[in-house]
């Protein structure tokens, strides 16, 4: 099953306030194999989302 960009990035999205389900992480690593836009844009937020944690310091 093929999801769009807009459903990936809305999993890449809610894969920073919660733990993907398995069918999720499928369904996006799926997409991410096949989109480079996507796949550069969840590594983008997966950045953020270290840098953030350094500088909020589990604010
Ligand atoms: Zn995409």
């Amino acid at each position: 099953m093929m999801i769009k960009c807009k459903e990936a990035s809305w999993l890449i999205s809610a894969s920073l306030d919660r733990p993907l389900t398995l069918a999720e992480q499928v369904r996006l690593s799926m997409h991410l194999l096949m989109c480079g836009n996507c796949k550069n844009f969840s590594q983008q937020m997966a950045q953020l989302r270290a840098i953030a944690r350094q500088v909020g310091n589990g604010e």
